[in-house]
Order: C-alpha cells, then sequence, then structure tokens
C-alpha cells in the first residue's frame, strides 16, 4: 500500500499500531471529526511518518497552519529558545515579547495596532465586538441595533456566535438559539451586498477566497469594489485571513492581490508557525481604540511564547519570500493540472498553494479519492462535499509538488 519503512524505529515509540489508536479515539474521544485513517507520530518539512513507519506527503498542511512545514528548523529553535525563558504571565503583566511582537506584526500588515487571541475563532469574535463597538462609539448606531453583513457559503469558526451567521444547517443543527445581527448576502455579489446595507450595517465580514467553502474564488474586482461601497458607507471591511493569510494565496494577504486595504484583517493559523494556536486582529488606532482596560481579553492572548513564535513565523514569511514561491508553484501546478485534462476533474482553482479542484458530478465526492490518494502516500482533505482542496507547505520543493502531481493525475485520469 504505501510507502517505504524509513524511519520505524523512531515512529513507533509507544507499540501501538494505527488500528489500536483509532480505537482508542473512537472510543475516549467525541466524534465530532472524521479524519483519514492514518496515526501520524512524525512531521518534517512537507512529509509525514505514520506510527508503522509509511511516509506521506502532507497536502493539507494542517488547514494551512503548517504554511512553514513540520518541524521548522528556525520557528521550532524560536520557540524552544522562548520556552526555557517565559511562557506565560497573562496580561495582568507585561512581558518582553508582546511589544516587539505589537510593532512588528503592525508594521508588517501596515496597521496601527493589534489584539491578541488564540484561535482564529476567537480573533473572529475579537472582530465582531470591534466592530460593533466602533458602529455604537464612533459610527452612532443606536444601542444593540448594529449589524454585520457575512456572506453565503462562509467559513469563520465553531463558536455560538460564529456559527449563529453560517448557512450550513449541520454547523447550526441542535446549537441554537443564535445570536442576531448578521444579515447574510450572496458571496461574491456587490449588487447584494449594496442592497443588503442600511443605517444600523456597521461592519461587513468576508473570506477573500472561501477556503471550508470549497476554495471559492470572487470575481475580479471584487475586493476593490467592497473597499469603495465600505468606504461609502462608512462601514468597516473585515477580512478574515485566518486561512488566506501569510502566504498561503501568493501574496502576503489575500486582499493584496487588488492591492486593497481593509479596516480590520484576522489572522490566526499560520501565525503559530504550526507550533501553538496564535490569531489576532489588526486594524487602525481609531477603530481599536474604541477598547478600554477590561472590556476584552484572553489569559493566553499576547503569551510570550506565542509573541516569540510568531514573531519568527513573519521573519520566516518575508526572508523566504514564501508569498513568491506560493504564488509561483501554485500557478505552475494549476497549469499542469488544466493541462492533464484528467476525465475526473471539472474545475482546477484557487490562488498561490490553496487550490480546489472540483469533482465532475459523475466523479461524485472528493473523499473516496483523498482515500486513494492517501494509499499512494499522499495526504489531502476535500472541503465542501465534491472539491478536494490542495494545500501543501509554501516551502515544498518542486519536487516533491510534481511528485503529488503525478499522483493526483494517476487517480483522477
Ligand atoms: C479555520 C478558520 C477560522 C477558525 O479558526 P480556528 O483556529 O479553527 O478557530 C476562521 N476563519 C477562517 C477563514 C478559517 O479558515
Amino acid at each position: 500500500m504505501t510507502q517505504v519503512h524509513e524511519s520505524g524505529a523512531v515512529a513507533n515509540q509507544s507499540n501501538l499500531g494505527s488500528n489500536e489508536h483509532m480505537a482508542m479515539v473512537s472510543q475516549y474521544s467525541a466524534h465530532n471529526y472524521e479524519p483519514l485513517p492514518v496515526v501520524i507520530s512524525r512531521g518534517e518539512g512537507s512529509w509525514v511518518w505514520d506510527v508503522e513507519g509509511n511516509k506521506y506527503l502532507d497536502c493539507l498542511s494542517a488547514y494551512s497552519a503548517l504554511n512553514f512545514g513540520h518541524s521548522h528548523e528556525g520557528i521550532l529553535e524560536a520557540f524552544i529558545d522562548q520556552a526555557r525563558k517565559l511562557t506565560l504571565t497573562s496580561r495582568a503583566f507585561q512581558n518582553d515579547q508582546f511589544g516587539p511582537f505589537c510593532e512588528e506584526i503592525t508594521k508588517f500588515t501596515g496597521m496601527d495596532m493589534v489584539l491578541p487571541m488564540n484561535t482564529g475563532a476567537e480573533a473572529v469574535e475579537t472582530a465582531i465586538k470591534t466592530t460593533r463597538k466602533w458602529g455604537y462609539k464612533v459610527k452612532g448606531v443606536e444601542h444593540d441595533k448594529a449589524q454585520i453583513i457575512c456572506c453565503t457559503g462562509n467559513f469563520h469558526g465553531r463558536t455560538t456566535t460564529v456559527i449563529s451567521f453560517s448557512d450550513d444547517p449541520q454547523t447550526k443543527d441542535g446549537f441554537g438559539p443564535f445570536t442576531p445581527g448578521f444579515p447574510l448576502v450572496e458571496y461574491g455579489s456587490i449588487d447584494a451586498l449594496q442592497a443588503a446595507i442600511t443605517p444600523n450595517t456597521v461592519g461587513f465580514l468576508f473570506e477573500p477566497i472561501q477556503g471550508e467553502g470549497g476554495v471559492v474564488v470572487p470575481p475580479d474586482g471584487f475586493l476593490k469594489q467592497v473597499r469603495e461601497i465600505c468606504t461609502k458607507n462608512n462601514i468597516l471591511m473585515i477580512d478574515d485571513e485566518v486561512q488566506t493569510g501569510l502566504g498561503r494565496t501568493g501574496r502576503r494577504f489575500a486582499v493584496d492581490h487588488e492591492d486593497v486595504k481593509p479596516d480590520i484583517i484576522i489572522m490566526g493559523k499560520a501565525l503559530g508557525g504550526g507550533v501553538m494556536p496564535v490569531s489576532g486582529i489588526v486594524a487602525s488606532k481609531e477603530i481599536l481604540g474604541v477598547f478600554n482596560p477590561g472590556d476584552h481579553g484572553s489569559t493566553f492572548g499576547g503569551n510570550p511564547l506565542a509573541c516569540a513564535v510568531a514573531r519568527k513565523a513573519i521573519k520566516t514569511l518575508v526572508e523566504d519570500d514564501l508569498a513568491g514561491q506560493s504564488d509561483t508553484k501554485g500557478q505552475a501546478f494549476r497549469e499542469k493540472l488544466r493541462a492533464a485534462n484528467c476525465s475526473k476533474i471539472k474545475e482546477v482553482r484557487g490562488k498561490g498553494l490553496l487550490i480546489g479542484i472540483e469533482m465532475t458530478e459523475e466523479a461524485g465526492a472528493a473523499k473516496p479519492w483523498c482515500k486513494k490518494l492517501m494509499a499512494e502516500g499522499m495526504l489531502c482533505k476535500d472541503t465542501v462535499e465534491n472539491v478536494m482542496r490542495i494545500a501543501p507547505p509554501l516551502n515544498i520543493s518542486e519536487a516533491d509538488l510534481d511528485w503529488a502531481l503525478e499522483r493526483i493525475i494517476n487517480v483522477l485520469q
């Protein structure tokens, strides 16, 4: 079935086989996921090894949290160095990593201020709270009337408020009552956005490419038009770059494809360098200035270990030009895959190394094809039912990417 036993000795320290691990998970863990049947025990660069020592190419990168690959030397070093010095103070005290992190991330994003959190969903919640408070304090919207427009097909995380504006029935089933104040408009439609704006609208929350929605790229010019409409109507343009940010789409941020500056950028996933959860939002002083001590917070947000890792992640992104690498490699990959004219593929889309492969109706759901690819030594994941997402680490070698391409073409031919 799978690959060589390159490192069996290192891999199977616990002496449990994959089946035993999967049985434990099935018995003792809530069944809120249905993972591929592979139990990984080691990762290096773009490759991972299972407990039996089989080797796989990681073409999911933990939903883009592993933009730098597994066990990135520099990031691991920053992580371990900082872990030996200081890991947590809470924001009740200051720490010597937080200030430099704030300066570096605001300069990197061209914004004035940052508010750090841990997970993507928390950062989205933070953007919502910021936008609402801005709406009341700065825009002058009547108490408790603020509306933030969201998009059909969106994915912004799993908290109760965030799922309140999902339009995926399973995401919401059994979790009501929901938070009000989030009208939905069709993703990619400027007319729909324009029509939904009222005097109580305070923000428009969107993904510049919908990742979980099936790698949906909006029409050219959409982001520019969103910027214009938001400015004209005095509403905040809230850009969720948790998945698309930090080089994934071939630019530092996906909005850079249209040279657009949003009011709030939400970051997460890759910001933690693949070693820990780090998230946050950046915005202008006028917007993040709405907060006073005690308004909002997080015990782990801005912790020194997270700050040291995020600083190194940003530095690595810039120094290694990972956005540029992602752009070139992604474009070549899509061109080659389209040229192969695979009979099971309806469409190949995406930007940079965020790639969606939509299956033909005949080929059906993407998941069985992901399982076939797993048997060939390649790990990837369906997003919506009929779309396979290919999103390897941005520093993947061209040879490895070609290797993946060969497998995909063989399986989908
Ligand atoms: C993954 C994701 C989130 C949520 O991040 P978590 O860390 O899983 O809470 C939010 N927005 C987008 C666009 C995402 O892809």
